[in-house]
């Protein structure tokens, strides 16, 4: 296959936003290489779907570094296709990585230490083949190391040029403000946060929405798709290609229980009284407050990002469709 990203793909300005107070501006839609990218998945289908990300709309890259099976593997497969197609196309990407989980034994292989923060960064940028990655992210809080360790990492990454931006993940609203003070004073901002959200996953808005947008954060959704659940793809039971099936320690099959398919059921009704599919309304919600940057999906083919991208087409809500998700939603928080 010969890779020609498609002349067009910049033509929609309203698919790029700020990210927070930042001069980074991100596409709405950005591709997550934890699932279906690592050493045990199909290297073409891995290779068209990052291209149907990138030469679409310029989709960025979201990697972490325990993204496989193996973990790190993820980062090795799009370390090839960089390699392979996409070298000449490097400005063009935001490439992100992360550290924090469990990486390789011992007390320096996860969590927040600066020992493990650096090192995780260097193995990562091996793996990709990049001397820099766009945004370097804590994984998650350590409850155990000095907030101070952690953001004086992050901003070592920035300052010796190995990452451009520092941003935080699965953090709560009252360590976020600290390390955005912290990061801040150490001359690296925090960029983005990246936590959990979506329909059946609420949690930011209590509290951290608000930090974010004080502090002119950034918010990158992840698993705005609730892992599958927000799309078509458990209406009729549980395909044997889907995550629940063939990856059932993150999905789990007994969560998609009889409930749950009757309320992703009604909401694919108002998804399509909007004239869209249900992935793509699940998308839009995210993204209908302003302090969202990007949602930052799975994929397990190449059309069904091609699918999530075409949120564009419709991201806008009436007070009345609004209402109507509410109604469906409210039994479930
Ligand atoms: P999603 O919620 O978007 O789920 C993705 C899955 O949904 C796909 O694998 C696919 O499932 C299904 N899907 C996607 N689009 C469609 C569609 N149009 N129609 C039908 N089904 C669809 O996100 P993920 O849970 O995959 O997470 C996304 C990214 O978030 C990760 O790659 C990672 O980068 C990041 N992440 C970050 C974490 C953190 O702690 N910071 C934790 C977890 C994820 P199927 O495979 O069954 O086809």
């Amino acid at each position: 296959m010969s890779y020609e990203p498609a002349p067009t793909r910049y033509d929609r300005p309203d698919f790029h936003r700020r990210t927070g107070r930042s001069g980074l501006q991100l596409p709405i839609v950005s591709l997550g290489l934890w699932h279906n990218f690592g050493a045990v998945a199909d290297f073409a289908n891995a290779r068209a779907m990052v291209f149907r990300a990138f030469g679409l709309r310029d989709t960025p890259l979201h990697l972490g570094d325990n993204c496989g099976p193996p973990p790190g593997s993820a980062e090795t497969t799009f370390g090839r296709i960089l390699a392979q197609d996409l070298q000449s196309h490097r400005d063009e990407l935001i490439v992100s990585t992360k550290a924090g989980y469990d990486m390789w034994p011992g007390p320096y292989g996860e969590w927040g230490s600066r020992k493990y923060l650096l090192a995780s960064l260097d193995q990562s940028l091996r793996r990709l083949g990049l001397e820099y990655v766009d945004i370097f992210y804590s994984h998650r809080p350590d409850p155990a190391t000095p907030l101070e360790e952690t953001c004086g990492a992050l901003a070592h990454a920035v300052r010796t040029g190995k990452a451009l931006y520092a941003a935080i993940s699965n953090y709560e609203a009252q360590d976020t403000a600290k390390a955005a003070a912290l990061l801040r004073e150490m001359g690296a901002p925090c960029l983005i946060h990246q936590p959990r959200y979506s329909m059946f996953e609420r949690r930011p808005e209590h509290g951290l929405l608000e930090v974010l947008d004080r502090e002119g954060i950034g918010l990158i959704a992840f698993s705005p798709l609730a892992q599958g659940m927000l799309t078509s793809r458990y209406l009729e039971g549980i395909p044997k290609d889907a995550r629940a099936a063939r990856d059932p320690r993150f999905l789990k099959p007994e969560q998609i229980t009889k409930d749950k398919v009757a309320t992703v059921r009604k909401l694919d009704a108002i998804a399509r009284a909007r004239g869209q599919s249900l992935a793509q309304m699940a998308l839009a919600w995210v993204l209908r407050k302003p302090v969202v940057t990007s949602a930052l999906i799975g994929a397990s083919t190449p059309g069904q990002v091609e699918e999530n991208v075409a949120v564009l087409e419709k991201l806008a809500f009436d007070d009345s469709e609004l209402a109507a998700i509410e109604t469906v939603l409210s039994p479930a928080h």
